[in-house]
């Protein structure tokens, strides 16, 4: 519980900053702000973090950065965190490009869920949102649904501008192959070039296009995977989408249950708040897992009632530092 009693159970682990995309909201062009390899927690530290969450109810953990499947270890880290006690699922947020050849050992290792982030279905575009190839992305979506996870989700970042003409084909994509869409608006964590108002396209606006194509029956409750979406079907398609409305859905924060590690080993209760406490420090000067769990619950206690994206929030830490 934190001090506006809300449950905390969720803790997002970002295991690198590194990444092999380099997508034009996350990003800042020519970015060379990488930890060195030292600084990020190694395999025995995320697990011993995580299982010290364990102990103070923390139930899901995702893997996440930077791009998770670039480390080496990703699958042994996954098997490491499904086989804590307590822990009740393990889930995965990736670009999609490694997951071809990864998708089936990550699922052998015990992980249940997988977010795939699809920004648009046009492969030029795909590559100038993203630097990738859209071509590898499906055939790791393709594996993922071969390989029986409980839930593959897709999530596109809303650039108005930029992608707003991919949402029906994206709703269609995702119709088509049975996996649930979230529309993410577009947050003020990078300083890259496209995150001004120019490119913000509420959830309202994208809401409205996609009812020129189809109804939007809510679905209240939808609430797949513990996160802040509001979902909706579409009558015809049978398409499930989800609006995460950071920016613009009031009381968006009231029942946030998430903190995240940074790849770097500092705890951050808040996305969108500069707050961290240093947890790797702790770590390699040998502290007991009491200071370990100390530490863990004055970050819960620290955590603001909500972000503070709308108060002229100053981008800092890049997302793949943080992990998104
Ligand atoms: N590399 C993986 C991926 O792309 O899914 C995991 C890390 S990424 C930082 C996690 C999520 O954050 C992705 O869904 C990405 O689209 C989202 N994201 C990154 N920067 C964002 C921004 N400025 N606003 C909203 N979402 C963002
Ligand atoms: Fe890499 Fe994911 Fe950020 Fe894109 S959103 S640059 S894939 S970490």
């Amino acid at each position: 519980m934190d001090a506006h009693g809300r449950t905390l159970d969720y803790l997002r682990l970002s295991i690198t900053d590194r990444c092999n995309e380099r997508c034009l909201y996350c990003m800042p062009e020519g970015y060379h702000g990488w930890r060195s390899r030292p600084d990020h927690l190694t395999r025995e530290e995320i697990v011993r973090v995580a299982r010290t969450a364990a102990r103070l109810g923390f139930r899901k953990f995702r893997l996440t950065g930077g791009e998770p499947l670039v480390r080496a270890d990703v699958v042994d880290i996954a098997r490491d965190l499904a086989s804590l006690p307590g822990v009740s699922c393990v889930a995965l947020s990736t670009n999609g490009l490694r997951l071809a050849e990864l998708a089936a050992p990550l699922r052998a290792a015990g992980l249940r869920t997988v977010n795939i982030s699809l920004d648009a279905l046009n492969p030029e575009l795909y590559r100038r949102i993203t630097g990738g190839s859209l071509a590898r992305v499906l055939a790791g979506i393709r594996a993922a649904v071969a390989c029986g996870f409980e839930c593959i989700k897709l999530n596109c970042v809303l650039m108005r501008g930029v992608n707003e003409q991919e949402i029906w084909p994206l709703t269609l994509f995702a119709a088509e192959h049975g996996l649930p869409l979230r529309l993410i608006e577009l947050m003020p964590i990078t300083s890259t070039e496209v995150l001004d108002e120019r490119h913000f396209l509420p959830v309202a606006a994208a809401m409205r296009l996609l009812q020129q194509h189809d109804d939007l029956i809510p679905v209240p409750e939808a609430r797949l995977g513990w996160g802040p979406a509001r979902y909706y079907r579409l009558r015809h398609t049978g398409a499930l989408v989800g609006f995460i409305g950071a920016l613009t859905t009031p009381h968006f924060c009231d029942q946030c249950n998430k903190m995240r590690l940074t790849a770097d080993g500092k705890i951050r209760p808040c996305l969108g708040d500069h707050g961290e406490l240093d947890l790797r420090a702790l770590l390699r000067r040998g502290a007991s897992d009491a200071e370990l769990e100390q530490l863990l619950q004055e970050a819960m206690a620290r955590k603001p009632l909500a972000h503070s994206f709308r108060q002229g929030f100053t981008p800092c830490r890049p997302m793949t530092a943080i992990g998104g």
